[in-house]
């Protein structure tokens, strides 16, 4: 059994958590002015420049300078969308240089969640939004049975449910090669 002191501190969090989701279901419905829950996502994450932060969070890259390479948008743009998001709720600042002070954004468990949306995105893309003979973008690994994984919710080689921590990405010639010209930029 939990003694007084962990019990307050175990407490404490679990008030702390229910703040935040409190602060961001009043953002988001004070945003989206409804009840529907389809209007208050759009509200956080409906833009543009959300959804490609978002994306390129789950790649893997979080620094300031490499988000604004990658989503092409204007430092003005892209600090404001990160405030944004951190109010959501969907993304957190860690710092990693205290002189000049510089953060790196990471994933909250709830910008966590949003995974399967870009997951969802990327499938339907790839089969509705690309040109004949346009090669796959990125394929994944599933990295447990080193398969394909394919482009849906589960492995398309061993039919296991994937999150995105199970993946490895290899990126298509054309689109590493995009990637590489935006950071040059
Ligand atoms: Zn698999």
């Amino acid at each position: 059994m939990l003694n007084g002191r962990h019990e307050t501190a175990a407490f404490r969090r679990i008030c702390v958590l229910n703040t935040r989701i409190e602060t961001t279901v009043k953002e988001s419905s004070k945003l989206s002015g409804t009840l529907c829950p389809v209007s208050r996502s759009q509200a956080i994450v409906g833009d543009r420049w959300s959804l490609v932060i978002m994306r390129e969070l789950f790649m893997g890259n979080r620094r300031f300078d490499s988000l604004m390479a990658q989503t092409q948008a204007t430092p003005q743009m892209l600090a404001t969308r990160l405030k944004k998001l951190e109010k959501s709720g969907m993304i957190r600042r860690k710092p990693y240089m205290v002189r000049p002070p510089r953060y790196e954004y990471h994933c909250t468990e709830m910008g966590q969640a949003f995974y399967p949306i870009i997951r969802a995105l990327r499938e339907w893309g790839e089969n509705w939004c690309k040109s004949k003979g346009e090669p796959i973008t990125v394929r994944y690994t599933h990295k447990s049975c080193e398969g394909n994984a394919g482009l849906g919710a589960v492995c398309e080689t061993c039919g296991e449910l994937l999150t995105r921590a199970d993946l490895i990405p290899k990126l298509s010639a054309p689109y590493a090669s995009e990637r590489a010209a935006r950071e040059a930029a």
